[in-house]
């Protein structure tokens, strides 16, 4: 490994005394004694997003105030909102690690950069802009939303690079399909990350698009996008471990699980002054790999996000992920790439799993309903209700889009 062991644990070491000094939350929290190896950081305890709602707004900040020069937020549809600050260095930081997001799929001064992802608050439209912008891209910072009008820009401007949600990156994908005029587009790569995204759904993105989709990861409590990315490889995603430290965790005993082996992600920032954060539980679900990578990255790498610890669906006993359902559909020729989870529980008490597709135009939606029933109750073992519906019937989503609806707690 590139890193050597003792610069970590250096690092480790003044980002403890740092937080310990200047949060109190961590203060209480967190042993006096220095790490004497990166074994014991295991030990040391883990922060949850409750943590970042309980100390709302600036409670988790490590530096005065005016030393912020911006903040960024989730949305907060569930409670008060996470807040993470950023001192000048800290966005000079972020700023490299997008430029290494963006490098790692070739783009150059020469690319024209349409930033679909949501300016504002949110951290990924500000992330991508500034990586772009320090290659040199020309940026053209369209922001989510207006979908005929991001099409129009792509064939004018001769877009090279997308970046936005992989949800809408189909959205886009299915208005480029609808359009008469078939002039070829000039996209050659995406970089697509904000929430989790199935295999089955790059192929339809790579092919509605026709670029290259690069998964990338992050999360507000970090900072943003600019954690992770894949390489062209697309076997896992190399977690920039000079910024970041990482572990995969049981979820419920909360102890490390080897290399290779599924667990919930758990990242400490190791550089970040306003907003330091150790050991934060993400709730992804991914799978640590150790062995070097065909490409000579430093950098260990994580596979692809396969949903959450806590969108895990309990329906008559069998655990359904939504992301094992995504994939099957999306294997089935003749579906859109939407679809949507209604879980329900009728008057007898057995819960109902109904999914809820759309076919393409011209597809015969019998055979395609008794196909993806088939195909469930065969990989998960779930008898559900399959619905084929006509194409755009669904809502589509500019940002994350919402898979599941669960009626039984209502
Ligand atoms: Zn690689």
């Amino acid at each position: 490994m590139a890193i050597a062991q003792s610069e970590t644990l250096e690092r480790w070491n003044s980002l403890l005394n740092r937080v310990r000094a200047k949060v109190p939350f961590y203060g209480e929290r967190i042993p006096a004694r220095p790490l004497t190896s990166l074994d014991e950081v295991a030990d040391l305890p883990l922060t949850l997003k409750d943590d970042f709602r309980e100390n709302y707004p600036f409670g988790l900040f490590a530096v005065p105030r005016d030393e912020v020069v911006r903040v960024h937020m989730s949305s907060g549809t569930t409670g008060r909102p996470v807040v993470t600050g950023y001192t000048r260095s800290d966005l000079e930081l972020w700023g490299q690690c997008m430029e290494r997001v963006l490098l790692a799929g070739g783009v150059s001064r020469a690319d024209i950069v349409q930033n679909a992802y949501g300016y504002g608050l949110f951290t990924g439209g500000f992330g991508f802009h500034m990586g772009a912008e320090r290659i040199g891209c020309t940026v053209v910072p369209t922001s989510s939303g207006v979908t005929q009008r991001q099409v129009m820009l792509m064939r004018d401007l001769g877009t090279t690079v997308l970046t936005c949600t992989p949800s809408y990156a189909l959205v886009l994908a299915e208005a480029i399909d609808r359009e008469a005029q078939r002039t070829p587009l000039a996209l050659r790569v995406g970089f697509f990350g904000a929430e989790p995204w199935s295999e089955g759904m790059r192929r339809q993105i790579q092919y509605g698009l026709g670029l290259e989709a690069f998964d990338t990861y992050g999360l507000t409590e970090l900072g943003g996008p600019g954690v992770a990315v894949e390489c062209s490889e697309h076997n896992g995603l190399h977690i920039f471990e000079d910024h970041f430290h990482a572990e995969a965790i049981d979820p419920e005993s909360a102890r490390p699980v080897p290399a290779g082996q599924e667990g919930e992600l758990v990242l400490t920032s190791l550089r970040r002054e306003a907003s330091p954060v150790i050991r934060y539980r993400t709730r992804d679900r991914t799978i640590l790999l150790d062995e070097p990578c065909r490409c000579g990255s430093p950098y260990r790498r994580m596979l692809k996000v396969q949903g959450r610890t806590d969108d895990m669906l309990v329906v008559r006993g069998e655990n359904v992920f939504p992301s094992q359902i995504e994939s099957i559909l999306l294997d089935i020729e003749g579906l859109t790439g939407n679809y949507q989870l209604v879980v329900d529980r009728q008057a007898r008490h057995l819960d109902t799993l109904d999914v809820l597709v759309e076919a393409r135009a011209h597809s015969d939606q019998e055979a395609l309903r008794r196909r993806a029933e088939d195909q469930i109750k065969e990989t998960i073992g779930l008898t559900c209700k399959v619905t084929v519906l006509a194409p755009d019937v669904l809502p589509r989503s500019e940002g994350k889009a919402k898979r599941v609806i669960d009626r039984r707690e209502l």
